[in-house]
């Protein structure tokens, strides 16, 4: 299966993209999470992409389009992927169907989580990930066994740098005007699901099982 999952940042896309990806054997790919490991590091590319991941502001398109096209056409995606996080804009978008076509491949579908813009601020700035694995907790909704330690994998919990008030703010404000396009880029082409996020989290994995589990039955992605 070839899969996108959209929404407002805070919406559930990496929480459910985990479940998405350890049922169905499909690997996730996350463009922030790619960024986040990138900005581990103090080389050029981390030095260019850094100003615009700390104020909640997009990367360059060429840079992503780039860094999932080379993602994407590893072995591991061959049959298939979850992207979560791209695309992020029109072009991100066009530059995917063309990346796809050009392989003989294309989406079987685009999730799209709606969610309150007030469930989306309260997800966030209680929102914990761990260092080493990237596993996500909510102080509240989805809290660790033991408190700041990841249950998987034992990693510290830490908050990320960008989910700050400030920083929300702008990156809801950036997702309007730069992501929200897509929704009716993805309708137009009938590839949109629409998902109610406000549900509790096994609520919504319910929902989005139902949705997937007849697309990777029919076997042909
Ligand atoms: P995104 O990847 O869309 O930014 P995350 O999956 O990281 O969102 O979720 C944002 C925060 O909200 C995390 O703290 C996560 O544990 C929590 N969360 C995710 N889905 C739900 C849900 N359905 N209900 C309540 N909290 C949720
Ligand atoms: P996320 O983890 O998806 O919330 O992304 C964190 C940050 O990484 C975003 O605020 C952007 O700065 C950057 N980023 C992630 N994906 C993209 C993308 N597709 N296009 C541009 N910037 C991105």
């Amino acid at each position: 299966m070839r899969l996108v999952i959209m929404g407002p940042p805070g919406a559930g896309k990496g929480t459910q993209s985990a479940l998405i990806s350890s049922k169905y054997g499909i690997p996730h790919v996350s463009t922030g999470d790619m960024f986040r490991e990138i900005l581990k590091r103090s080389d050029g590319l981390a030095n260019r992409i850094r100003k615009y991941v700390e104020s909640g502001e997009l990367v360059p398109d060429e840079l992503v389009v780039e860094m999932v096209r080379d993602r994407i056409c590893r072995p591991d995606c061959e049959g298939g992927f979850i992207l979560d996080g791209f695309p992020r804009t029109v072009a991100q978008a066009e530059a995917l169907d063309r990346m796809l076509e050009s392989a003989g491949k294309e989406l079987n579908a685009v999730l799209y989580l709606r969610v309150s813009e007030e469930a989306v601020v309260r997800r966030l700035s209680r929102r914990r990930v761990c260092e080493r694995c990237g596993a996500i907790y909510h102080l509240d909704y989805n809290p660790p066994k033991r408190p700041g330690v990841c249950d998987r994998c034992g990693g510290r919990l830490i908050q990320r740098d960008d989910d700050r008030e400030e920083v929300i703010r702008e990156r809801l404000r950036v997702y309007h005007e730069q992501t929200e396009p897509l929704i009716n880029y993805y309708g137009e082409k009938g590839l949109l699901v629409e998902i109610d996020g406000c549900k509790e989290i096994h609520q919504v994995w319910e929902d989005v099982q139902r949705v997937l589990d007849p697309i990777a039955s029919r076997g042909d992605c």
